[in-house]
């Protein structure tokens, strides 16, 4: 199965994109299509204000601390329009819009001052960072605001300019959010531009890019490193995961359900770092499934601009297409839908919350990327057994094993082949950690100091000691 591409249906018209709401399936506003050839002038402008923009660290800090109290007093007019393209519940989309002025605030305040070279040679070295030039930053529909900003936040702070490119599924929200930081910055110092491939594509090759930084699949994530060749640009790839829970045999089921059941269904399963896969000791398989089953079916299913929705609806139709495939070939494979197992019958790309058992290890459920609100359950009967099926994957973003006893859990959790591992939580990131997904699911580092230093690069001076 190859991951979808999402450029096929938000449509164009006269160089416009028609942005859908996912929960009625019907257009409900238009974005600017910008054609590729229009990146050439936009990319000249981000390198011109790049060269005032990289001067002053204060006055970046002080910018940047100002969009992010404007980002904050916007919440309430940009979180329905971002749930009304995008469909998550409305307090996702205000903890989104949170995330992203808590990040800016966050990169404000680190400072890659100038640091000493001692080796015991007489001579003084001192390494200071230095910026990079325009970056372009590319993300997917899951979370618009929050990937962009941990795009944009790094890059601004070192003294970068960023051109940001939006999935043509979700430009609304990225749209107001860039007028709204506008104000606070200079011209031309955070560009977003909104329009169908191949405007990615050109904005990944372009020549005047020093770094590519580009959240989404494995393989538009293979096809921007190829671009990005031509210049020879820093890349950054965070990309796919399928993340497996494993559950020990001294899990407490009833009491870790609810965390273990939204680690995998929060924003309809639409998160790379979801739990994507539950291995269960084949003792309390049944409890395990039944438990994960009674939350799917009493999740209250809705438009996310509903005050009791706690799932919406996917964001698009080929993501629906998609899981609905993975979901009918895992029956066809012999699973059983313990919960759901259909999409619903109502407008809008809404899909069952879906729990299936007894699904084979090899049904492309398991092996791949679903990216919806499906999670797979499979007994074990070795520890060893659970730890190798759950590093047997091209993937490697995250991983969590849920148990009673700590010790034992964490050291399950060293065995994980991935970037972060947790003990009876998942996908919980802190702004001061790194962000690195193994194998496939990405390269290079970002969050925290990390984030920051991939948007830098080191300039060594050396003179002479006493000198
Ligand atoms: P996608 O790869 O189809 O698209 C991502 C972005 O790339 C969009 O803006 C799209 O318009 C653009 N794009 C498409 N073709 C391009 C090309 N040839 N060159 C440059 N840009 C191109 O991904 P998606 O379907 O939008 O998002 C879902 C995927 O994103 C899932 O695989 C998910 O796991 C991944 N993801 C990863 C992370 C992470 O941090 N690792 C976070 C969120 C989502």
């Amino acid at each position: 199965m190859t991951t979808q591409r999402c450029h096929s249906t938000a449509g164009t018209s006269g160089g416009r994109l028609t942005v859908l709401d996912p929960a009625t399936g019907e257009a409900f506003a238009e974005a600017p299509g910008r054609q590729p050839d229009e990146l050439d002038a936009v990319v000249r402008r981000a390198h011109d204000a790049w060269r005032g923009w990289r001067t002053d660290r204060g006055v970046r800090t002080t910018a940047l601390l100002a969009a992010a109290d404007a980002v904050e007093a916007a919440g309430p007019r940009i979180a329905p329009l971002l749930t009304r393209e995008q469909g998550k519940p409305l307090a996702e989309s205000f903890a989104e819009i949170a995330r992203t002025a808590a990040r800016l605030r966050y990169f404000a305040a680190l400072d890659p001052g100038p640091r000493p070279l001692r080796d015991g040679r007489p001579v003084r070295s001192e390494i200071r960072w230095r910026s990079l030039g325009p970056v372009a930053a590319i993300v997917p529909w899951n979370f618009p605001l929050q990937l962009a900003s941990a795009k944009f936040a790094p890059a601004l702070a070192a003294g970068n300019t960023v051109v940001l490119k939006p999935s043509p599924f979700t430009p609304l929200a990225t749209l107001l959010l860039g007028s709204v930081i506008a104000d606070a910055l200079p011209t031309d110092v955070l560009t977003i531009v909104t329009g169908h491939e191949p405007l990615g594509a050109r904005l990944a090759s372009h020549p005047g890019i020093r770094h590519v930084t580009f959240t989404g699949s494995i393989p538009t994530g293979r096809a921007v490193a190829a671009g990005a060749v031509a210049s020879l640009g820093r890349v950054t790839l965070e990309l796919g995961g399928n993340d497996a829970a494993v559950l020990l045999e001294d899990v407490e089921v009833e009491r870790i359900a609810d965390r273990l059941f939204w680690a995998a269904f929060r924003n309809c399963g639409q998160v790379c770092m979801a739990v994507k896969r539950v291995y269960a000791p084949a003792r309390i398989y049944a409890d395990v499934v039944e438990a994960l089953a009674q939350r799917a079916r009493s999740t209250v299913v809705g438009s996310g601009l509903e005050p009791d929705t706690e799932l919406g609806p996917v964001n698009n139709m080929p993501q629906l297409a998609r899981v609905e495939r993975c979901t009918a070939q895992a029956l066809a494979d012999g699973a059983r839908a313990a919960a759901g197992g259909h999409r619903l019958d109502r407008p809008g790309y809404f899909h069952a919350p879906t729990i299936l058992a007894d699904v084979p290890p090899d049904s492309p459920v398991v092996t791949e990327e679903q990216f919806g609100p499906v999670l797979p359950v499979l007994p074990y009967r070795s520890l060893d057994e659970a730890v190798e099926a759950a590093n047997g994957t091209r993937f490697g973003l995250g991983g969590s094993v849920w148990g009673t006893d700590l010790d034992r859990a964490e050291a399950v959790a060293d065995r994980l082949e991935c970037g972060t591992a947790w003990i009876n939580h998942h996908a919980e990131l802190s702004l001061a950690q790194p962000f690195a997904g193994v194998k496939e699911s990405g390269v290079g580092v970002a969050g925290g100091p990390w984030g920051l230093y991939g948007n830098l690069r080191p300039f060594v001076v050396h003179r002479p000691e006493g000198t």
